[in-house]
């Protein structure tokens, strides 16, 4: 009872440390969670509720798991949100003076959880850390399980927003300085906030290269949490690099989510978006790099083309990059690795994975040395092949090493004298015994003497009764009797014994030492391990663009500084995978430096917003310095996207569509240069028709007359196509569409001019609404085009008529004569008579 106490008082204690995780405190085989956590606890990870004390007065409820799988728990707990200190029994129960020892020796967090399976391998997991000056941030972002450490430094709380949602980061750590309507916000971005612990000594990490104090105070920030977290070594942690957001091309993170770059709007996967389309890496740092480099594009047009360069030397050599990919196939998690390596955990597996990833490096090396650029060569010395580590695993560990590191089997023979003594001794007590047994049955003359093992006695001679006379009582000491025999020891086979058991407990023993020293001696190595992983991941993303870029059929585009876009036959990917090649229509871009503003018109349904998205997604491939989908395309370099497309409305902050559609307008208007590209896609319809209509045609104009910024702007507002006759860097382009057989058939062509009508109706009845009320539509359409001349005739620019409009029937009152008597002709033609090729005169 009191020893029960006297746990409850340690635990509490300890608990005390730690009030905001789930303490699993270990108790033998098992974690066990108390009072609050374990109802919770319970309940998250449907465990069965127990108590300890079921009788007494407050009984203390209690759930638990086994140690052995505690992991999946944790992970449950750590991905709904939630953080787990691992405490553990610092000594052997058996051997402890009253309570065990025990201690926190981790806390596992949203962002330090470590990468746990394939599904994961190619993310990025970042905690970052952030302090301000008042009126700066400092921002860090680390990668615990890859030790990647980057920093920057930002002025507006939306820049922090917008880079804490591109990491995708979990969680943040904060100090004082950071003001609290910010941290609302993240919260209600659903990042997780940890302040950082002030008592903790950060890790030493080089931070020489960063400019000012604020960013040496962000990393402490961090690194101070990591410490108080992870209580282990962590000097894969690589030194801090700062980055600067706006020497990429800025993609705010709504607009990445709206164009689906890497997330799926409606699964969050891979499947359906950009990455999903351009990542043929073979190795997962190669699909984490290729993330990095689609969230930040270049801006640097020598640094694009050095990359296109590479993509076009592995595009033109087939054979070399099939053989770059071949090995890259046998390339594991570098990175990983030697995260691992450094926080411990790592076993005779991971080694041999290093190991065999080493030995692809010359391979490498060679398919490199017969390419001729000489961007290759640069790579090329970044490929050390670590063959000192490499040589170091291949003679100390088997090919096929157990999981456990513990439990022996891993040392190679011939690597270690002692090893093998030992492991001789093992194998050869056998021998030795069956051989002492046949020298004890010849000199007693016993011939059914046995020698045999039991954990209690160990090894022994066992003699029948009938033969007990004969038993060299000099010799043979007496251990056990039992009804039909007797059991005996000799100090020989004692001698043996010790030595066999010895044998085994002191190989394991050993080979445990030599694998932690092995460990520890590729554990100075791991720079260089980073080093080289960088490079292959960049490769490996090259390698993926040339591939991709073959196989999709994606050309070079060219870059040019007279702000002229244009694009022949531009697809957008995703969709064209979707659709298949032949289904999917390619359409053209062509804005000369004269035009800003494209203004795109067009039924619901035909289009537009395809091709405002496929424009997006062919600049962004193209900085990125992947071929795009098109047959040539011609582009001027971009500082910043901004979209205003589909309706993901931010369902978080609860603001209304309308408001979150003027919001990112703003956003674009505001920040935009004329060397931004901007996509609005039917702005303005959250609201009613005149606000929609009087607030588009203002934005259009603030943008044509201030902002510059090559714009697509999508639009049902008919009306504003009369835009083109005052604005002159605007043009109206529309979406074909024809009525056949009195159906809408849309030819998802982009063609010069504004749309004739909207086809509102048309494509209410492709929704296959019932006839009766489209019927209905249509006269209440007619009477509101006729009681409000001016919107109808600019959103038609065709008079009313009491029927449903068909495509080339045009009201008689206003058509100009000329125009009157082609549409007359038009009517006489007897189509059904006429060849393809007949041309009216
Ligand atoms: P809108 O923005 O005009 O309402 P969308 O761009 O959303 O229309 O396109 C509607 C559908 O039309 C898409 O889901 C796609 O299936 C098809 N589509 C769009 N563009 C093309 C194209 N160029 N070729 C073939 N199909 C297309």
């Amino acid at each position: 009872m009191a020893a029960k106490t006297a746990m409850m008082a340690q635990y509490q204690k300890i608990k005390d440390q730690y009030p905001d995780a789930f303490l699993f405190y270990r108790i033998g085989d098992f974690y066990e969670l108390f009072n609050d956590d374990a109802v919770k606890g319970a309940q998250l990870l449907e465990l069965t509720l127990t108590a300890r004390n079921h009788n007494a007065e407050h009984p203390i409820p209690m759930c638990g798991v086994p140690h052995q799988s505690a992991q999946t728990y944790i992970d449950v707990l750590v991905d709904k949100g939630y953080k787990v200190a691992l405490c553990e029994q610092l000594e052997d129960p058996k051997q402890a003076q009253g309570m065990v020892k025990r201690a926190v020796v981790q806390v596992i967090t949203p962002g330090t959880q470590l990468e746990r399976n394939s599904k994961t391998a190619k993310n990025n997991n970042y905690l970052t850390g952030l302090t301000s000056d008042g009126q700066h941030f400092g921002l860090g972002a680390l990668d615990l399980s890859t030790g990647e450490l980057q920093v920057c430094q930002l002025t507006a709380t939306f820049e922090v927003l917008n880079e804490v949602a591109n990491l995708n980061s979990k969680e943040i750590v904060v100090d004082e300085t950071v003001p609290k309507e910010l941290l609302t916000q993240l919260k209600q971005m659903g990042v997780m906030i940890s302040y950082a612990d002030k008592e903790a000594d950060p890790i030493p990490v080089e931070t020489s290269t960063l400019q000012t104090e604020l960013l040496r105070q962000a990393v402490q920030v961090l690194l101070a949490y990591v410490a108080a977290t992870q209580k282990r070594s962590l000097s894969h942690i690589q030194p801090a690099v700062q980055y600067q957001p706006s020497a990429y091309l800025k993609i705010d993170h709504n607009s990445q989510a709206n164009l689906e770059l890497m997330h799926n709007i409606r699964t969050g996967k891979k499947s359906g978006t950009l990455l999903g389309v351009v990542d043929d890496t073979k190795t997962a740092m190669g699909g984490r790099k290729l993330k990095q480099w689609l969230e930040r594009p270049l801006l640097q047009r020598k640094q694009i083309e050095v990359r296109q360069t590479l993509v076009q030397e592995l595009l033109d050599h087939y054979y070399e990059r099939n053989e770059l990919r071949e090995a890259l196939v046998s390339v594991y998690d570098l990175e990983r690795l030697a995260g691992r390596i450094s926080l411990g955990g790592v076993n005779g597996r991971d080694l041999i994975q290093l190991q065999t990833s080493l030995t692809q490096i010359p391979k490498i090396k060679h398919v490199l040395n017969e390419l001729e650029q000489a961007q290759f060569q640069k790579i090329l010395q970044r490929l050390d092949d670590c063959h000192d580590v490499q040589t170091a695993i291949q003679v100390a560990i088997v090919a096929e090493p157990p999981i456990s590191v513990t439990d022996g089997g891993l040392i190679k023979p011939g690597y270690s004298e002692k090893l093998d003594q030992y492991r001789d001794a093992m194998q050869h007590g056998r021998q030795w015994l069956a051989e002492l047994e046949q020298q004890e049955r010849a000199a007693t003359g016993i011939n059914n003497l046995k020698i045999k093992y039991n954990r209690v006695f160990g090894y022994f001679i066992e003699i029948s009764k009938v033969n007990l006379t004969k038993v060299p009582t000099d010799r043979y000491e007496r251990v056990q009797t039992l009804t039909n025999a007797e059991r005996f020891t000799t100090p020989a086979l004692k001698e043996k014994e010790s030595l066999i058991l010895e044998a085994q407990e002191k190989s394991r023993t050993l080979e445990y030492d030599l694998f932690t020293k092995l460990r520890d001696q590729i554990k100075l190595e791991i720079p260089r391990v980073q080093k080289l992983a960088g490079a292959v991941s960049e490769l490996d993303v090259l390698q993926s663009f040339a591939t991709i870029s073959e196989q999709h059929q994606f050309a070079r585009p060219q870059f040019n500084d007279q702000e002229t876009l244009q694009i022949n036959n531009g697809r957008h990917p995703v969709v064209e995978e979707v659709l298949g090649a032949q289904q999917y229509v390619p359409n053209d871009v062509v804005m000369g430096p004269e035009t800003a503003i494209l203004l795109i018109t067009g039924p619901n349904m035909s289009g537009k917003s395809t091709y405002m998205r496929q424009l997006a997604l062919i600049v962004i491939l193209a900085q990125v310095g992947c071929f795009v989908p098109a047959e040539t395309a011609t582009l001027p370099i971009f500082d910043q996207v901004f979209t205003r497309i589909g309706a993901a409305d931010d369902l978080i902050s609860g603001k209304s569509t309308f408001m979150v559609e003027m919001k990112e307008a703003n956003q674009a208007i505001q920040l935009a240069t004329r060397h931004s590209l901007i996509l609005f896609d039917e702005l303005g319809r959250g609201t009613s028709t005149y606000d929609g209509v009087a607030l588009a045609q203002a934005i259009i104009e603030y943008i044509h007359n201030h902002v510059h910024a090559k714009t697509l702007f999508s639009t049902h507002y008919h009306e504003l196509t009369d835009l083109a006759n005052h604005l002159p860097q605007l043009q109206n382009v529309h979406v074909g569409a024809v009525e056949k057989d009195d159906q809408l058939v849309f030819l998802h062509k982009i063609l010069p001019g504004p749309a004739d009508k909207s086809y509102g109706i048309n494509v209410a009845k492709l929704a296959g609404l019932p006839s009766p009320l489209l019927q209905r539509a249509q006269v209440i359409l007619n009477q509101l085009e006729q009681e409000q001349p001016g919107v109808a005739q600019a959103a038609n620019q065709a008079p009313a008529s009491d029927q449903q409009l068909p495509l080339f029937e045009i009201g008689d009152q206003q058509v100009n004569p000329a125009v009157q008597q082609v549409v007359q002709q038009l009517k006489q033609l007897d189509l059904m008579a006429k060849s393809p090729l007949f041309v009216m005169q």
